[in-house]
This record gives structure tokens, C-alpha cells and sequence, in this order.
């Protein structure tokens, strides 16, 4: 079955985003749910998910907003539990939450390395191990981690946690799509590159640095959270049914080397 858009449907099933009250994974949620899924629209923050899940709904789709922190391991368990005791099902998993804070290794703080390894990784394994149990029971299903081209192949200054963290993302996200295959669950990652959400607004704001991603990027500018949402739904529907343990580069190029 396809939408008015010609791509394929995701009628009939249930999608969890996380970190979806803003930035990439609030265009996460509402391309999924333009492509039919329920979506149920995780954040930290009650306001932001509960604002989301409001979008979804003035378009006439289906959503409800779930707050929780996606590193506690109770709070993860309680919540795929009642996302499946509310919808009967949970097709998508979309590991999105994510932290950047910045400091150089030498003054790094232990609770700045533990908190962004327990957000942007350890919760990709909490949240995996909870839903998959559900997609294994179910018969199968499909999760899209978002990792970071700077985990990969861009390291960034002032960020070794953070890019520690994205490469345990990716390696994660393979080992996840090895094991889980037998059980008909696909397990995918995208790497976005410099996106235009509130995470960068910062660096966005000095022209030296601006300067410096226009000429790095092939493309010549930014990615939107929109075009990185669309490359997950593509992962997340049967589209991709052939496709496991792979890493989607969205970064206009940027590390195409
Ligand atoms: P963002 O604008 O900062 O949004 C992240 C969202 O995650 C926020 O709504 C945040 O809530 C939520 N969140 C943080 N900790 C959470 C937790 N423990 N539990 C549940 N939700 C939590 O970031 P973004 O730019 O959209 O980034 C989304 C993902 O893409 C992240 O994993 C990021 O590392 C990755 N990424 C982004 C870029 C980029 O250029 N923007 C590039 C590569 C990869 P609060 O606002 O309340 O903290």
C-alpha cells in the first residue's frame, strides 16, 4: 500500500520516537505519522512531546505524547509497556534523544562523560531491548537509530564524549541488526551531518563557523530536520525490507571521504 505521496504506507502501525519534542525528532514523528503510523511522541520535556503529539493531531493523524527519560531503565520498561497496553502493538522504534554538551577532555567532568553516554547510548540499548522483545513476540518490526556523522568519520573538538557516544551508536546499531534479524527486526542508522535544529543554534550563530560548514559541505549548506526525517521513514517502512545494519550519511556530503 502506498500514500498520496506514492511512498509506502505506515497505516495500521505504532511508532515510538524519542527526544521528539523538538528539533529532528519532532520532524521525525510528524513524517511518520503523515505516512499513516501512530506515533507516540517521546520527550524528556512533558511540554514539548505534549506539543508535538497537538501537530500530529491538527493534521488529522494519530499521536499521544509520552514523557520520560529514555536513560532511566524503569521509566524505559514502563513506557514501551504502556505504549503496547494503549495500541496493542509497536511496530517503529526510533532512537532520536540525544545530548551535546561541549567541553575539552582535560576538564571534562565525570558526570558530563556518564550523562551523555547514558542518554545518547545507553538508552538506545534500553529502549532496543524493551521494544524488541515486543517486535519478537509480535514477529518482527524495524528501529532507526540516529547516530552522528561525528562519531564515524568527523570527530568533533570539545565533544569526545559526544562522539564517543555516536560510535557506540553505530557499532550498536550492527551488532542490534545482527542479533535481531532472526526475529525479523531491522536495525538501521542514519548519520546526519550539521542539521538546522536548536542543538546547532549556537554554532550557527558565529560566521566563522557558518564560513567554515559552507565550504566543508559539498552540498554548500545546512540539512533541515525534515530531509534526515525522510530518509528514517524510508528505513522504518517496508520500502527498506532488504536493508539491516546499514548507516544512511544525511550531511550534504560533508563526510563523504
Ligand atoms: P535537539 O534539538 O537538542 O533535540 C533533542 C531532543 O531530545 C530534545 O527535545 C530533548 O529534550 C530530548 N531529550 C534530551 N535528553 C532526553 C532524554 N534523556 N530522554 C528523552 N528525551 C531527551 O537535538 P537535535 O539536533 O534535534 O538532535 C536529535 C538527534 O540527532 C540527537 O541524537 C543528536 O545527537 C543527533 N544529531 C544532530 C545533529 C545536528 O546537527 N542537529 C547532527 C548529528 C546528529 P530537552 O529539550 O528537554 O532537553
Amino acid at each position: 500500500m502506498s500514500t498520496e505521496e506514492g511512498f509506502a504506507s505506515l497505516a495500521g502501525k505504532c511508532a515510538l520516537v524519542t527526544g521528539a519534542g523538538r528539533g529532528i525528532g519532532r520532524a521525525i514523528a510528524l513524517e511518520l505519522a503523515r505516512a499513516g503510523a501512530w506515533v507516540v511522541c517521546n520527550d524528556i520535556d512533558p511540554r514539548t512531546a505534549t506539543e508535538t503529539a497537538a501537530r500530529i493531531h491538527l493534521e488529522g493523524r494519530g499521536a499521544f505524547p509520552y514523557a520520560a527519560d529514555v536513560s532511566d531503565s524503569e521509566a524505559v520498561r514502563r513506557m514501551v509497556q504502556d505504549v503496547v497496553a494503549a495500541t496493542g502493538r509497536l511496530d517503529i522504534l526510533v532512537n532520536n534523544a540525544g545530548i551535546e554538551p561541549s567541553s575539552p577532555i582535560l576538564e571534562t567532568p565525570d558526570e558530563m562523560w556518564d550523562r551523555t553516554m547514558n542518554v545518547n547510548l545507553k538508552a538506545v540499548f534500553l529502549t532496543s531491548r524493551a521494544a524488541g522483545q515486543v517486535m519478537r513476540a509480535q514477529g518482527g518490526g524495524a528501529i532507526v537509530n540516529v547516530a552522528s556523522i561525528a562519531g564515524v568519520r568527523t570527530p568533533l573538538a570539545l565533544r569526545a564524549h559526544y562522539c564517543a557516544s555516536k560510535a557506540g551508536v553505530y557499532g550498536f546499531t550492527k551488532a542490534c541488526a545482527l542479533e535481531f534479524a532472526a526475529h525479523n527486526i531491522r536495525v538501521n542508522c542514519v548519520c546526519p551531518g550539521v542539521i538546522i535544529t536548536p542543538m546547532t543554534a549556537k554554532a550557527r550563530r558565529t560566521p566563522e563557523i557558518m564560513a567554515r560548514w559552507q565550504q566543508e559541505i559539498p552540498l554548500g549548506r545546512l540539512g533541515t530536520p525534515e530531509e534526515v526525517a525522510r530518509v528514517v521513514r524510508f528505513l522504518a517502512s517496508d520500502e527498506a525490507a532488504y536493508v539491516t545494519g546499514q548507516a544512511y550519511f544525511v550531511d550534504g556530503g560533508k563526510a563523504m571521504h
